[in-house]
């Protein structure tokens, strides 16, 4: 694997393929991550993997500190794995130069997680609209579990005319059935008991729904997952896989949306 720190000798490396296969990533990589590095390794193109913590994208400078980091355990990890490059920029590598394109933020950056982190999709859409310029992929590999990042990289690039395809992947679960995330590290083991709690939860309450075999308001599901020990819940919503649209009633392509808080730790899950 060649590992590259600066834009410049990534691009003489790169530009030599005829493609490149993206999975940008923030690193602390688990199983959600490699997933998504498999499907590209499925793919003709040499696979690309970008860690970068982005510092736009928190609205919360301590949150941004706190983040997860252990390049050596992720470099092994894609060591393994066969990928071919990872960059590792530096913030001036990033911001240090005049984008072609303007950014796109949909509308939809404002609900959502939106509502409650301000400035988060203008910072994601600003450093995915800069990585792409960088990079210049055929595909870019996404999990479905960031589902309304994914949903506003896919405006930027279609409004922005990006000769690049989204691959959509889908959400990767521990055992329990909490999504993989970075941040299930910094969970104690009675946190992480009560975010499969939750999980589970809403797996029942949606097929119930789903099933039209109960009605039960959204205070009432509010309630109940605070019961089970979330005290901070910043939404819970019905909305459509393909417009994003808030629903009443659950369907086949609608999903429940949540975002909470165990202790200072932020997790976000759409099942
Ligand atoms: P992050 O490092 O958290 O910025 O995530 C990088 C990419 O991995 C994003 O496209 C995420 O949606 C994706 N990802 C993170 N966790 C999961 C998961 N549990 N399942 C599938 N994809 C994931």
């Amino acid at each position: 694997m060649k590992i590259f720190k600066d834009k410049q000798s990534l691009q003489k490396e790169i530009f030599q393929n005829n493609g490149i296969s993206f999975i940008p990533t923030m690193g602390g990589l688990h199983k959600g991550h490699i997933s998504l590095i498999k499907k590209s390794k499925k793919y003709k193109f040499k696979t690309l993997v970008s860690i970068y913590v982005n510092p736009k994208q928190f609205d919360n400078k301590q949150e941004f500190s706190r983040y997860p980091k252990n390049l050596k355990k992720d470099i092994e990890i894609l060591k393994k794995l066969k990928v071919d490059y990872l960059y590792t920029p530096l913030f001036k590598d990033i911001y240090g130069f005049k984008t072609k394109n303007k950014i796109y933020l949909d509308k939809f950056s404002k609900q959502l997680c939106g509502k409650f982190r301000k400035n988060h999709f203008k910072g994601v859409v600003q450093v995915m609209n800069r990585l792409i310029e960088i990079i210049k992929p055929k595909y870019i590999f996404m999990g479905k579990k960031d589902y309304q990042q994914l949903f506003l990289i896919k405006k930027l690039i279609s409004r922005r005319n990006i000769n690049s395809k989204i691959i959509a992947c889908d959400i990767i679960r521990e055992r329990n059935g909490v999504a993989a995330s970075t941040r299930n590290l910094k969970l104690t083991k009675n946190e992480f008991k009560i975010a499969s709690k939750v999980y589970q939860y809403i797996v029942y309450i949606k097929k119930k729904l789903r099933t039209k075999k109960i009605f039960i308001s959204k205070k009432e599901i509010e309630k109940k997952i605070n019961a089970l020990g979330v005290k901070n819940i910043n939404y819970i919503e019905f909305r459509d896989l393909k417009d994003l649209k808030k629903r009443n009633k659950i369907s086949n392509t609608t999903n429940i949306f949540i975002a909470y808080y165990l202790r200072n730790i932020r997790l976000i899950d759409n099942i």
